[in-house]
């Protein structure tokens, strides 16, 4: 309980840091990059490899801003009643996309039936790609990326599977804290808000890994009368 406590007072003081810094940041960063988009139509070859950096560096940046935000606010948001497997069609040709680059494969598995579930899609879409992500990151190249449903009897499971390079047993409990990362280029912010979201779905997200074999992130979306607690 005492940690629950530190949790939700570490949130809010971050919302309230969030919310102050929000526009002071954005504004300026949406006006740098529309005058890098200029710049670069109008640039030699040379400077477009420059000009390209500088954008993708800017949207890597507002990615990090948009991640801290959706998690220091912890909001109240709108659920409506979806279906999560044409959620997961419809991002599939982005992850396709992602994947191709790395020279990696995505397979999605889809159960026969889903009841509908009450989503907020955006969030949602955002858990499956942090999740996605996070495991095409995990793989060299011959790295297969596998999203499952399953319609179980009490829950319905979304499982993101990797066969990348596993998590050490003494870091798995620590991959759900804010800022938590391993990575050079990390935010360490992907996981923490997948929980967050889990929490707004009556749900909830935990993980199997082995060392050299493999991650799977299972995120459990509980029926009324769910067991899994
Ligand atoms: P980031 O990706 O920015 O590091 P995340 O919150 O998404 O932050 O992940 C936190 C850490 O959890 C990662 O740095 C990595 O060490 C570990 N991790 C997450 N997903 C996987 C995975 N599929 N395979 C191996 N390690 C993972
Ligand atoms: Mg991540």
């Amino acid at each position: 309980l005492k940690d629950e406590v530190n949790k939700m007072e570490r949130l809010s003081l971050v919302g309230q840091m969030a919310a102050s810094i929000t526009h002071e940041i954005r504004n300026p960063m949406a006006v740098i990059r529309g005058f890098v988009q200029l710049l670069n139509e109008r640039s030699t070859s040379e400077q477009n490899s420059y000009f390209h950096i500088i954008l993708q560096e800017l949207d890597r940046a507002n990615g990090i801003i948009n991640d801290f935000l959706s998690l220091a606010q912890n909001r109240i948001v709108e659920k409506n009643v979806s279906d999560l497997h044409s959620l997961l069609e419809d991002l599939l040709p982005l992850l396709q996309a992602d994947a191709n680059m790395r020279g990696q494969q995505i397979e999605l598995s889809l159960c026969e039936q889903l009841d509908p579930l009450e989503l907020n899609v955006k969030e949602i879409k955002q858990l499956v790609l942090n999740l996605a992500r996070n495991g095409m990151e995990a793989m060299d190249d011959k790295g297969v990326l596998r999203i499952e449903t399953h319609n179980l009897p009490d829950r319905i499971e979304l499982r993101v599977t990797d066969n990348g390079v596993g998590i050490p047993p003494e870091k798995l409990e620590r991959l759900f804290e804010p800022f938590y990362t391993t990575k050079t280029n990390g935010t360490g912010l992907g996981l923490a808000l997948c929980l967050s979201i889990m929490e707004r779905h009556n749900g909830k997200i935990h993980v199997v890994s082995k060392i050299g074999e493999g991650t799977t992130f299972i995120v459990t979306f509980c029926k009324p009368d769910c067991q899994c607690w």
